[in-house]
Order: structure tokens, then sequence, then C-alpha cells
């Protein structure tokens, strides 16, 4: 349940992810877009974010979980769904008769996709569709070439159709990587000439992620499977796309002010005595919502009114505490950016993860569940106005 009972809330900006999903579309076109929505679309919301980004052109959805697909489906969705991490089988079943397409790393499974659809739907129905996920050098998951062959071949004895051929490059977002990257995109070519060499052509051959797709442009292929970007950022300072604007803002409010004397330090720990007579705020968010403890360690600000103010002491579960200095027209009330933009100053995940030394992926995935998601924007409205023009 959410916690609307606080004045601690994530924004979430439609029209921002309308923008940045309307923007890769463009720049990867005629590539088709597959927008990656696991893990509630990276902390934000998952089937608000589905629906705005299939409004800007993406044709695919990706999700990670059986749960996170169906949790689509039931908001409406009717596009086609990639279930990116291979189900157990007794999952199978649940996992067709949802429509989601299903990523193969095993022949046994293909077997059992098989069997599902028969059981499911007999003879008459047709075929089902289902992904070979090459394991072309990321080392996580993904078949074999040979397993990747033996999995073409289930299709050639039963219902199921190969639809897609996809892998994942480990190292497209940093330059030192290319070597490897090359690598793997050959593998994933030598991929399509052994399936071809069974009679098997898959209708969608994908393998780019956010950084493949723009520094990668011959890693594009069919289709690019993209998370990140759609967020507003990149998936590392060496892969640039200036036009992107971040969706999510964490927001709350000061709830409290004390004066401290000099020298009194606030917070567990007590770690750090203000060196001037100073106001301190309470903010009702902590590191249950995401917020990192480490954040007071690594000096990270916050805003209010427009301006820089640092953390008075470690975060707390539910809150913390910011200090305002020695004179402040701050009142109970104020909104208080943590991520986002307010006045002129900027607050990005990235900054945060560079302080932590994580990447801004860790940073909004992390957002707590009890973190009310407020929409804003009207992406429909956008469309419409593009479409009229
Ligand atoms: C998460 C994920 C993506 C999206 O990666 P980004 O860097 O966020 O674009 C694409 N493909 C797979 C297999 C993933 O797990």
């Amino acid at each position: 349940m959410e916690a609307l009972s606080r004045s601690a809330w994530a924004e979430v900006d439609l029209d921002a992810l309308y923008h940045n999903a309307r923007s890769i579309v463009r720049i990867v076109a005629p590539s088709e877009v597959c927008a990656v929505v696991k893990a509630n679309s990276y902390g934000h919301a998952a089937t608000e974010v589905a629906k705005a980004a299939i409004l800007a052109g993406a044709s695919w959805l990706a999700v990670a979980t059986l749960e996170e697909g169906i949790s689509l489906r039931e908001g409406g969705i009717k596009a086609p769904i990639l279930l990116l991490l291979e189900p157990e089988r007794r999952y199978v079943e649940d996992a067709l008769r949802s429509g989601l397409t299903i990523s193969i790393d095993h022949p046994e499974l293909a077997w059992e996709v098989s069997a599902a659809r028969d059981r499911i739907w007999g003879d008459e129905a047709p075929q089902v569709s289902i992904h070979i996920h090459l394991d072309t050098g990321m080392g996580r998951a993904g078949a074999s070439l040979d397993d990747a062959v033996e999995i073409a071949k289930v299709a050639r004895f039963s219902n199921v159709a190969i639809g897609g051929l996809w892998s994942h490059l480990a190292v497209a977002d940093d330059a030192r990587g290319r070597p490897f990257t090359l690598e793997q995109l050959k593998r994933f070519e030598a991929a399509r000439l052994a399936l071809a060499a069974v009679g098997c052509y898959p209708k969608l051959s994908h393998i780019a992620s956010s950084a493949g797709a723009i520094s990668y442009p011959s890693s594009r292929y069919d289709m690019v499977r993209v998370g990140i970007e759609l967020y507003g950022y990149p998936p590392s300072a060496q892969v640039p796309l200036p036009s992107l604007r971040p969706v999510l803002s964490l927001k709350a409010r000061v709830v409290h002010l004390r004066r401290i004397a000099i020298g009194e330090a606030v917070s567990y720990g007590l770690k750090r005595p203000v060196i001037v007579d100073s106001t301190i705020a309470t903010v009702p968010i902590g590191y249950a919502d995401g917020v990192p403890r480490a954040l007071f360690d690594a000096q990270t600000e916050v805003l209010i009114r427009g301006r820089r103010y640092p953390l008075a002491g470690v975060v707390t579960m539910d809150q913390l505490m910011v200090d305002l200095g020695e004179e402040s027209d701050i009142v109970v009330g104020d909104e208080v950016v943590l991520l986002g933009r307010q006045g002129r100053e900027f607050v990005g995940a990235d900054e945060w993860a560079d302080k932590l030394s994580t990447i801004s992926y860790e940073v909004i995935a992390r957002i707590g569940s009890r973190v009310p998601r407020v929409l804003v924007g009207n992406p429909q409205a956008i469309h419409e106005n593009e479409v009229a023009r």
C-alpha cells in the first residue's frame, strides 16, 4: 500500500517519457523499438510508461518476470510483451495464457512450450512464437550456439515458431569494450547463419540495448531493447544523448523545523556538529524509500526554494534532516526536491550515482514501493498534436 498520508512522492512525467521514446524511435528507424519496462519500469509506473512508449512508436515491451507481464495485460496492454528471463517450467502455461512471448535458453523448455501450447489450445489454434536467447559473451543467461540450433529444430517438429533471436551486449557503454562488442556482434552473426543452415529465419533479431542502439548502429538489427534512455538518462557518460529528459522526480515537503546551537548535531551518530547556530528541516523520506543512507557521507544536496542544501545527518529509514544554515526563509510545507528540477537547479539520478559509485539505473530502480507515483503530463495530447501537424 502506498503511504498517501505522508508528504513524499515520486512524480513521473509522461510527457518526458513520450519525448524520450519518440527521439529513440526516430534515431533507430527503421529498426523497431522494444520498451524495457521491467522492475516497474525502472521504478516509474509500468503500465502508464508502457502506454506512453507505445504511443511514441515502440512496438514491443520487455519485462523480466511473469508477474510483470501479467500486470501489463491486466492494465489493458495489447502490444507484444517479451519475457526476458526464461520462466520455470511450471509457469510456461501461465505465460502462454497471458500472451507473453517467452525467451528460451534451453531446448527442453522449447519442448515444454510446445507441450503447454498443445494442452491449452490443442490442434486447431495457431502456433505460439518464442524468441531464442543466445549468450554471445554476457555470461549471464542464454543458450550456447549448439543449444540455439537445437531450439530452432524444436520448431520444425512442433507448433512452436521461432519469432526472434536475441542476445545482450556486456560492454557497449564503454569505448574500451569496443573489441569485445564487435566480437559479440560477430558471434551473433554466426548464430544467424547457423540457424539459417537449419532453415530457421527468425523475423526479429535483436541485440542492442540503450548503449548499443546509440554507439553501434550496426547492432540495431530489426529491433533495439531500450530501457534507461526512455527514463531520461544515458547508459554511461560515454554514450551522450543530450535530448533526453529525466522522467522521475523525487519530492517531499518540510514537516518540521528546529533551531540547534553551534556544536550540536542531529540524526544517528550525531555525525556533523554545526559550525554556526542553524535551522534543521525534517523531511519524511528515508532509506526504506530508496534514498540511500550513504548520501550523507557522499555530501549530497537537496533543493528547496531553488537552492541547494546539504543533509544535516545520516538518512534514517523514514526521514532525513537538512541543514538550512544560520538564516533561513524556509517554512513548514515547502517542497523539497531530492531528484529533479526546482527553479534553475537540478539534481539527477546520475549525480547521486556518481557520489555513490553506482549507476543511474540503480538509483531510480530502487525508489521504494512505499512512495506513491504521481503521474503528470498528457502524452495523448502531444501525440494528437504531432499527428495533426
Ligand atoms: C534491462 C535490459 C535491457 C535494457 O537495458 P538499458 O541499458 O536500460 O537500455 C535490454 N535487454 C536486456 C536483456 C535487459 O536485461
